[in-house]
């Protein structure tokens, strides 16, 4: 079985032979390590290697493990899971990006519980790009508002977009998915250039980084290629 340390090693090298394939500029994308399920010790070996940057889903076992590795420099947290209205004040406080938020009232009790001395939250807004019945996220039609909305709170900065595409769709519907996700982030920045940064697009799993990445992602979330399968959570 190859280590945690290999597994960044080859999933960095995926990542840089897409970019360049891209024609984008080196270290343009970011790897986001996608570690629920996972043990602590896991995050730390992967930490050893050189990863920074963390993604949980869930906010109980993500804030034992925050708690479990205080002692590590610089490591980044990032939510990436469903956000209830009642965990708001634990996650804007916790965590340094939430890439979920798909409604306008968690985006503003995020603001309001965001402790002032912290730096602003990076939000991205998650899209249900497949108009899936059973999937957060909202819809394309709804960004601008939400965008416009957003750029008032001042506890938040509105980073771009995320999606997590239906599963199983043959390669050219995954990456029509992708492009209207990046298609939807360009119009946004010319309709609501004040809403935010918008320089960031969150797509691309274990399986398909590559073509997320030609599509333009500047964060891949990645669990499986880098810490091997997930048993069921019971
Ligand atoms: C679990 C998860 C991932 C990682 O998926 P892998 O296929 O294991 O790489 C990425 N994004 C979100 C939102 C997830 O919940």
């Amino acid at each position: 079985m190859s280590s945690i340390a290999d597994n960044i090693g080859s999933v960095t090298r995926r990542i840089q032979k897409a970019t360049l394939k891209a024609g984008r500029p080196p270290g343009s994308v970011h790897l986001l390590a996608v570690s629920k399920t996972r043990a602590a010790e896991d995050l730390r070996e992967a930490a050893a290697a050189g990863q920074t940057a963390f993604g949980e889903n869930y906010l109980q076992e993500a804030l034992d493990k925050i708690a479990a590795l205080e002692d590590l420099p610089g490591i980044d947290w990032h939510f990436i899971g469903p956000i209830q209205s009642n965990k708001t004040r634990q996650i804007a406080n916790a965590f340094s990006w939430v890439h979920s938020v798909d409604r306008l009232k968690i985006a503003c009790r995020l603001s309001e519980q965001r402790n002032s001395d912290l730096p602003p939250l990076n939000i991205c807004l998650q899209v249900n790009i497949n108009e899936e019945e059973s999937k957060s996220g909202c819809s394309l039609e709804e960004l601008e508002g939400l965008a416009s909305a957003i750029g008032e709170l001042p506890n938040l900065r509105l980073r771009g977009l995320m999606a997590i595409p239906a599963p199983n769709q043959p390669e050219a519907k995954l990456r029509a998915s992708f492009r209207k996700l990046a298609n939807a982030l360009k119009t946004l920045r010319q309709a609501q250039p004040e809403a935010g940064p918008l320089d960031t697009l969150s797509m691309g799993m274990s399986g398909d980084m590559e073509t997320a990445i030609e599509e333009g992602a500047t964060w891949v979330r990645v669990g499986t290629a880098l810490f091997g399968k997930r048993s069921p959570k019971s």
